[in-house]
């Protein structure tokens, strides 16, 4: 194998209003260094003089307000500096949502829900961590809510969620995900199952009002919602669903004018959408790309970030679990007896059998204690995946972040899979 040499240093001087923007060669990695000056990543402060590190494949942008120098070591595939961000258009709305919550604050309100669509690729997600970031650093307390069930970002694709942002996210990890609440979704479209996916945001969002009942300051923040890229057909619809369940005050359109006008049109006048446009740093990510980032959102999930945990594997009794599927396919009418009206099937739980079809499968562990919880309205603990399955023994072999036992004995199968190739 032919040995590359070491990379040198490459350093950047930014004037103010401008951004470093950068992608770490696949298989490598990229120290950034502040040298002087300020500058922030996606509204997380660096501080200076310290070494942060990012991953294979990673694409970062470094903001300076005020100007500064950076650092970067390691191999990219590219890095240039730009002067043509949209982040002055952000920062002001920023601050009209700061300017809802001292108003909330004052008149013993709610402060602003605000959702984040667009297509695919649009920066979405970063948009909401700028929002969150900079609510967090004036000491507010915003509640981050996920329904993007493609990346998964506060657990794992194939889930939605939300959690209650305390401190800046970290430059590396982004935000720290300590007491999620997280829904089973299974699917990694919402076209899956979309009965499944509104009655899980319907569950979410009741949540978070009664989170808001009990927490001044939570209710004051309000929330910053991310949204999956699917904006046409139910897709769309899924959007007017999120926001009438929300009861959003402020849609941030972003690049996408007729979505901007049918939202316009469809939505009450109460609700002030605003159109947008994305960065030009926003990268492309085709379909394999995105598969990877999945995969990649998983491994992490089992095997860390930058420190590495090492998740246990052990065996556990088909006896001592119970396995449900959501959504079944419906009996043709004519297969009934007369006048029996069918459970609706796409959220009717199903009992499994494990066996040798749920073999690399990502399994959610239910919080239930037994089936008067709904399981589909009850948060995830956390998740395990199966690497074998032993129908002799009537064991399965999983791998899991946690020691044996497991926690609670229901769970709900996934469809996303997952292939442990250390
Ligand atoms: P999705 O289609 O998955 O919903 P999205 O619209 O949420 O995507 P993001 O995930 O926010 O888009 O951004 C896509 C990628 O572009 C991310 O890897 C992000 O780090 C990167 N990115 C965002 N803004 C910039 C920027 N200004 N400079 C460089 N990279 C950026």
């Amino acid at each position: 194998e032919e040995k590359k040499e070491d990379p040198k240093d490459q350093e950047f001087k930014l004037e103010k209003d401008t951004e470093l923007r950068f992608e770490v060669e696949t298989g490598g990695t990229i120290t950034l260094e502040l040298s002087e000056g300020m500058a922030e990543v996606f509204g997380t402060e660096l501080v200076k003089n310290k070494k942060f590190t990012f991953g294979s494949g990673a694409k970062v942008a470094v903001f300076t307000w005020h100007g500064c120098k950076v650092v970067l070591h390691g191999r990219t595939e590219f890095a240039y500096v730009s002067k043509d961000t949209p982040m002055v258009m952000y920062v002001n709305t920023h601050a009209a949502l700061e300017q809802m919550r001292q108003q909330a604050q004052d008149q013993g309100k709610r402060g602003p829900r605000v959702m984040i669509v667009g297509p695919t690729d649009v920066g979405k997600s970063t948009l909401c961590r700028l929002l969150l970031n900079y609510a967090v650093r004036l000491g507010r307390r915003p509640t981050f809510v996920d329904l993007d069930v493609g990346q998964g970002s506060i657990a794992i694709p194939g889930t939605i969620g939300g959690i209650l942002v305390e401190r800046p996210a970290d430059v590396e990890e982004g935000f720290s995900l300590q007491a999620p609440l997280i829904y089973h979704f299974g699917h990694a479209s919402p076209g899956a199952n979309m009965e499944l996916y509104e009655r899980i945001i319907a569950k979410c969002a009741d949540v978070f009002n009664q989170r808001c009942e009990l927490n001044r300051q939570a209710s004051v923040s309000g929330c910053i919602i991310n949204t999956c890229g699917w904006v046409k057909g139910e897709g769309y619809r899924s959007i007017l669903h999120a926001a009438r369940e929300f009861e959003v005050d402020v849609i941030i359109v972003l690049d996408q004018e007729r979505l901007y006008n049918d939202l316009k049109r469809d939505l009450p006048g109460f609700v002030k959408v605003v159109l947008q446009p994305k960065s030009g740093g926003v990268v492309e990510r085709p379909q394999p790309v995105r598969r990877s980032a999945r995969e990649d959102r998983v491994r992490e999930y089992f095997y860390g970030v930058r420190q590495p945990l090492y998740p246990h594997s052990f065996d556990v009794k088909f006896a001592d679990v119970s396995l449900y599927q959501v959504g079944a396919p419906a009996l043709p009418d004519s297969c009934l007896p007369l006048d029996t009206q069918q459970e609706n099937p796409y959220t009717k739980l199903v009992h499994i059998q494990p066996g040798a079809q749920i073999v690399h499968h990502v399994l959610s562990l239910s919080m239930a204690d037994s089936l008067k919880d709904n399981l589909i309205d009850t948060n995830i603990a956390g998740f395990i995946c199966v690497t074998n399955v032993d129908m002799e023994r009537q064991v399965m072999t999983v791998l899991s972040p946690a020691p044996r036992p497991l926690p609670k004995r229901y769970m709900l199968l996934t469809d996303i899979r997952f292939m442990d190739f250390r």
